[in-house]
């Protein structure tokens, strides 16, 4: 059930396999595997035990069922500092969890996974924050009544979690746990590892068994599952919007709530008066951090006609510049290979439409980059090249699907209005940026985009103050913040009658 793994530094660690249920690590009851692959060479790293759809699904759930009556009553001070203390083991084992977490995504392990891994930490301690605050309003509407409101936590919350960020979207789905809530935490096909090892983290900080249970499996089979289990009260789910679909579908059952956190096609405005400098690296970060797989990838660019040559010149050249592909192990690398080789080909193929649809390449293009191509090792990796396609008009394919790669379009307007316009002109809502520096016009923007979250002269920064999700298609829901606790808890009202006659 564990197998000793070689990690980029040389080192090895026992990686478990089988599922994490009561607080130990189990044999799945199915023969059925997972093979994690390395994405930067294409080679597999471990075979994962994939849950039953049935007998596993229900002892994780059973576990999460029988801890839930003790987590919920466990004092919130005691639940803060269980969530302190995980938050330290996190800390303490930074290393490892970064090259776990390298090893089975691809994510550069210096310039990205580390950062993956320290933010985990302080989501947890963020929540541990909220732990013993969370509270609800208490009225008196006349001298013989008193009522109140009480926050409660839902009962079991099933998780469902991405491949582009594992233990991060992970994490904020801990709002769960400090809430009250127990869990089942379900994670993509691709990045089974870096979960499962978290977990013996998650029992050596002391959380009771059956708190945090985590399964592998096919989202056809064991999330369907999930979605569809009458034992499990809501789903949190971050991943596409077709899958957001098929789960809303399928939790009518017994129509649990929902946190869907979807996909997007978030807009990036730059207008001539923008800082340009600052609006060019800004740009680039907002897609071409962790290979351009950010829900909130700012992967629409439109630029204002007075500046657009110069713009996209600028950029194409910044981008070559700073992110530098190549293994993930080295420390200058800020791109590395894609999650799959299906993830690979499916981002080529829009490139080659994009051409065909009228872009111009403006950086990047088909096939592997040199460096890459001229490597043994890694040629067979799941990269691409980062890509800027120029030029682009708001009806193509490449400007209104959600191509989840270290792919930017760039296209032109002339007036406010008709960038709000195509802004606006999408089915997804999640990120948007703009960058100017009329401050009416970036706070109307900010008022008049329909989107979850707005960087004005930025994009995609994060604050766990603020709650993170979208509108339409992107989904419904937040996460994070204070009205992240909101999507984990129930709110009861209270009526007590301190002396009124009938
Ligand atoms: P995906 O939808 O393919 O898979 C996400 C998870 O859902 C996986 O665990 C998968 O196994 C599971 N799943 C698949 N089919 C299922 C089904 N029928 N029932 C239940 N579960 C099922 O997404 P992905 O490819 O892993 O991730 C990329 C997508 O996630 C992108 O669209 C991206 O925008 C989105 N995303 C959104 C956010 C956000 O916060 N809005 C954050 C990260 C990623
Ligand atoms: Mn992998």
């Amino acid at each position: 059930m564990f197998q000793d793994i070689q990690l980029p530094s040389g080192e090895s660690y026992k990686q478990p396999l089988g599922l994490f249920i009561n607080n130990e690590y189990v044999q799945s009851s199915s023969d059925e595997t997972i093979e994690s692959i390395d994405a930067s060479t294409g080679k597999v790293i471990a075979a994962v035990q994939v849950a039953d759809a049935t007998i596993d699904v229900d002892k994780a759930v059973l576990a999460a069922r029988k801890a839930f009556p003790g987590w919920r009553d466990t004092p919130a001070v005691q639940k803060r500092d269980l969530l302190l203390k995980l938050a330290s083991l996190v800390e303490e084992n930074v290393e490892i969890l970064a090259q776990v977490e390298s090893l089975d995504s691809g994510k550069p392990i210096a310039t990205n996974a580390k950062y993956d891994v320290l933010a985990i930490s302080q989501v947890l301690k963020y929540y541990a924050g909220w732990a013993d605050k969370a509270q609800g309003q208490s009225f008196c509407p006349d001298s013989n009544t008193l009522t109140y409101t009480l926050h409660q936590p839902l009962g079991v919350v099933g998780c469902i979690i991405p491949f582009n960020y594992p233990l991060a979207m992970m994490s904020w789905k801990w709002t769960a746990i400090a809430t009250g809530n127990t869990t089942v935490f379900k994670s993509a096909e691709q990045t089974p590892l870096s979960v499962l090892f978290f977990a013996k983290l998650v029992k050596e900080a002391g959380f009771p068994p059956g708190v945090f249970n985590v399964i592998s499996g096919t989202g056809a089979k064991v999330g369907d599952a999930m979605s569809k289990h009458l034992g499990i009260d809501k789903i949190a789910f971050t991943g596409s919007t077709a899958v957001g679909q098929m789960i809303q579908k399928a939790a009518a059952v017994n129509l649990k709530p929902l946190t869907l956190e979807c996909g997007g096609k978030s807009p990036n405005l730059v207008f001539a008066d923008a800082d340009f400098e600052q609006a060019v690296k800004w740009t680039a970060q907002g897609i071409f951090y962790n290979m351009g797989q950010i829900c909130s990838g700012t992967s629409r660019c439109f630029v204002q006609d007075a500046i657009y040559d110069k713009f996209v010149d600028a950029l194409a050249k910044h981008v070559e510049e700073t992110y530098i592909v190549g293994p993930p192990t080295d420390p200058n690398v800020l791109i590395g290979p894609q999650i799959s080789k299906t993830q690979q080909e499916r981002i080529q193929s829009y490139i080659h439409k994009g051409i065909d649809e009228g872009c111009r390449v403006a950086l990047g293009g088909l096939g592997l980059p040199d460096t890459i191509a001229q490597s043994e090792k890694h040629k067979s990796g799941f990269y691409v090249k980062p890509t800027i396609l120029a030029d682009v008009k708001p009806d193509y394919a490449v400007a209104r699907e959600e191509i989840f790669g270290p792919v930017l379009v760039v296209g032109r307007f002339s007036t406010y209005d008709e960038a709000l316009e195509v802004a606006n002109d999408s089915t997804y809502g999640l990120g948007s940026a703009i960058f100017t520096q009329n401050i009416s016009q970036a706070h109307k923007f900010a008022s008049q985009v329909e989107a979850g979250i707005c960087y004005i002269n930025s994009s995609n920064q994060l604050d766990l103050a603020l709650p993170f999700g979208g509108v339409k298609m992107s989904g419904h829901g937040r996460e994070l913040g204070e009205y992240g606790l909101s999507n984990f808890t129930n709110v009861k009202a209270v009526y007590v009658n301190l002396g009124s006659k009938l």
